[in-house]
């Protein structure tokens, strides 16, 4: 696939809903889409970013809250939990809709670096929710998906006309409001 073929997928594109693959082996190619990647994720103003948001179907991700440097990752899933935080989140695919998502406060992530070599990372706070988050991507799971009933109410028109944007036409920038967490 050609680099200027990525874009970020909205509400609506079926890939976002599709459980990622596993990546047997980081090749050069994946070493060019997490570049790729991580320059969508820098131009949207996000601090993370997951393979399905560009339409792949892969587990790579790219993450990078300002504090920790840039993230770049593959095959990246959670082998310890603890505690419990509720942060307000955005996301890059579903523009103009916050939900607040209760999650772990500190997690341990496994994962391969771009080069292949296995790494572990503990997180806290903030950085522990977008990793959350974006492993959440690699498993089809969005934040609407955490909604309460009435907040679903809410954001039910907004929903339907991202998913009939993404379906008909272009898929428009996303709408990045400075100071709220994009992922
Ligand atoms: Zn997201």
């Amino acid at each position: 696939m050609a680099k200027t073929e990525l874009r970020i997928r909205v509400f609506g594109d079926a890939v976002l809903r599709k459980k990622a693959k596993r990546i047997p082996q980081v090749t050069d190619v994946h070493r060019g889409l997490l570049s790729e990647m991580a320059r969508l994720m820098y131009a949207a103003n996000g601090v993370g970013l997951a393979a399905p948001q560009v339409g792949i179907n892969e587990s790579l991700v790219v993450i990078d809250t300002g504090t920790s440097g840039l993230f770049k990752l593959a095959n990246p899933h959670i082998v310890k939990r603890e505690g419990a935080q509720a942060i307000e989140e955005g996301c890059l695919s579903v523009p103009g809709v916050s939900v607040k998502v209760k999650r772990a406060k500190r997690i341990e992530v496994a994962a391969v670096d771009q080069y292949g070599k296995a790494v572990r990372i503990e997180a806290s706070d903030l950085l522990a929710c977008v990793f959350q988050h974006e492993i959440d991507h690699l498993e089809g799971k969005l934040i609407v998906d955490y909604a309460p009933f009435f907040k679903k109410l809410k954001i039910k028109r907004q929903l339907e006309m991202l998913s009939a944007q993404s379906k008909n036409e272009p898929v428009p920038e996303p709408e990045t409001k400075s100071g709220k967490l994009q992922l």
